[in-house]
């Protein structure tokens, strides 16, 4: 039997919270980002009625046409796709928070593109603590360089470090990359920091249990995705 999107959501916030008394963390510490990639906008209308206000999105197009359709609903974007330099523009204009930035370059395209009439754009760096696992992401020995580069562009506001490890079914491995993400984060402590954003719908607990303050959902409130073409 499929649940509605409605019982979903609940069983989602459930386990978002089960996850926050289990780290013994104050209730509404972890927010929820719906990742709505590959999702119609019927979909966010309809997650956006039962009360959800900030979405992700990996693809621009995809994002842009969503946006212009939903221009008149207060929903705050977030994009967690990989960027191309030559993307950042949009981005810049369009979205409220860019998880993906693991290098100066594209972040100082962002700050120079942010609209002035916007307040600052919210930044994560990804941080890659899984080696060869993954391309994108910083390593954690150049990530306190590329953090005070960051730091000082006018129209960006670093707010902390976005994460996503290799996929595995062991919780402890789970919880062992997210530990190393949130130590790199108190390395970055002089910033001021506010969010960590890891955990998806398959390691959300490790995820909380580890220091999550923002999670990253789309399977587990959406369903599953068609395969990319
Ligand atoms: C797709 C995606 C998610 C959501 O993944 P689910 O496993 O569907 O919850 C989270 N973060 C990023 C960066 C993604 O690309």
């Amino acid at each position: 039997m499929t649940s509605s999107l409605a019982q979903r959501l609940e069983a989602l916030k459930a386990r978002i919270r089960r996850a926050e008394r289990a780290a013994g963390r104050e209730e509404g510490s972890v927010r929820l980002i719906a990742v709505s990639k590959t999702q119609p906008p019927e979909a966010l209308v309809a997650a956006y009625g039962l009360g959800q206000r900030e979405f992700g999105e990996n693809y621009l197009q995809e994002a842009e046409a969503k946006q212009d359709r939903l221009a008149h609903f207060d929903i705050g974007w977030h994009f967690i796709g990989p960027l191309q330099s030559n993307k950042t523009r949009p981005i810049a204009a369009r979205f409220a928070w860019v998880h993906g930035v693991d290098r100066i370059k594209i972040a100082q395209r962002l700050s120079e593109q942010r609209p002035a009439g916007m307040p600052p754009l919210n930044i994560c760096l990804q941080v890659n603590v899984s080696g060869e696992a993954s391309k994108s992401g910083v390593s954690p020995e150049e990530l306190p360089e590329l953090a005070a580069a960051v730091a000082a562009l006018p129209r960006l506001r670093l707010r902390g470090l976005m994460a996503i490890p290799a996929p595995t079914d062991a919780v402890e491995a789970q919880r062992a990359a997210f530990r190393a993400v949130r130590r790199a984060f108190e390395g970055l402590s002089r910033y001021g920091l506010d969010t960590l954003s890891m955990g998806m719908s398959e390691d959300l607990e490790a995820a909380v249990l580890e220091g999550a303050t923002l999670v990253r959902i789309g399977t587990a409130l959406f369903g599953a995705r068609p395969p990319k073409a």
